[in-house]
């Protein structure tokens, strides 16, 4: 067996095999923890899972550079989530004030607001907030790290998700890099002072994405989507200006949004999201269909997945983290 790969997934045999004691499986102080045959190093000193999680549903927190980067890439787990009680915050850290061609900037800002506050009503979120820096100039300042932080604090995320830092926009890297700035600094109580640190660090996680270097993202959480599509695709409708005006624009395929109509046809409607925005979800369950029946050995492997890779930025997850980030937990 390879022993490179990561399963973490796989139940007690794997971790048998393996020669890994269960009490190991769960702690590995002060250098992460391992998994399956997998070790997350972690910065975050909590590694070991010894702080108890604040009562109450599992908060997920899902921190995107632009006002849709969550709601495509993570819509899908984001409703399986929601549907088990879980708590989910959407943030994005630019208002995405020049994501239009014929609005102008303030426009578009004011109109991605009100779109993102009805995209939280049908998916069901918590909150969607919007920091408010200005797109496509997005870097990561200490003024931006102390208040994704606070942001962060106020809402005691069990676990994050973020963009990598190799993603193809600045601004995904630039929010990528405030989310890994901010990781081990959110336990540390007088940095930040207005927002009470926390004691339990969240797990962080990368949203997938398709790029090669200096590595292609790394499974460690593998979720079947398609269950969850409609309802993903109706909270995508909600952002006209987006899916029907901007990205239709930057694609050149605004002759299919005006065969639509009103949209008042559901299945057509839905048809044209899932074509340019499904995609990727089809893609990904080709390219991880190897890891899927590693994990999986007795499920047929999706036909749309969402893959997350755990960031060794936050704290390291134990095998019960990793089961409830995918939903798969009782
Ligand atoms: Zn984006």
């Amino acid at each position: 067996m390879d022993l490179n790969r990561r399963n973490f997934l796989g139940g007690a045999a794997l971790v048998a095999a393996a020669g890994i004691s269960a009490s190991a499986q769960a702690q590995d102080a002060g250098k992460g923890t391992v998994v399956g045959k997998r070790r997350f190093v972690a910065a975050c000193p909590n590694a070991t899972g010894v702080i108890a999680r604040t009562p109450g549903p599992v908060r997920v927190m899902m921190i995107g550079a632009h006002p849709d980067d969550t709601d495509i890439t993570c819509g899908g787990l984001t409703v399986k989530l929601l549907a088990k009680g879980y708590k989910v915050r959407f943030a994005s850290v630019t208002d995405g004030r020049m994501g239009h061609h014929r609005l102008t900037p303030d426009q578009t800002a004011k109109t991605r607001r009100a779109e993102t506050i009805e995209a939280a009503k049908r998916f069901g979120l918590d909150g969607y907030d919007i920091y408010g820096y200005s797109d496509c100039s997005l870097y990561p300042s200490y003024e931006a790290r102390c208040l994704v932080a606070k942001k962060i604090r106020e809402f005691e995320p069990d676990f994050i998700i973020t963009h990598r830092t190799c993603d193809y926009h600045a601004d995904h890297r630039a929010a990528g890099q405030l989310v890994m700035d901010a990781g081990y600094l959110l336990g540390v109580p007088h940095w930040v002072p207005e927002a009470k640190a926390q004691r339990r660090r969240p797990v962080i996680l990368y949203m997938t994405d398709p790029f090669t270097y200096p590595r292609t993202l790394r499974p460690d959480v593998m979720v079947d989507v398609e269950p969850y599509l409609a309802r993903w695709c109706d909270a995508l409708d909600a952002q006209v200006s987006q899916f029907y005006d901007w990205l239709p624009w930057d694609k050149g395929t605004e002759a299919e949004v005006a065969a639509l109509g009103d949209r008042s046809d559901i299945a057509a409607r839905n048809a044209y999201l899932m074509k340019y925005w499904a995609a990727k979800k089809m893609r990904d369950a080709a390219r991880f269909a190897a890891d899927w029946k590693e994990v999986y050995p007795s499920r047929p492997v999706p036909k749309y997945m969402e893959a997350y890779e755990v960031s060794e930025y936050g704290r390291a997850p134990t095998e019960e983290d990793l089961r409830i980030i995918a939903g798969e937990n009782a």
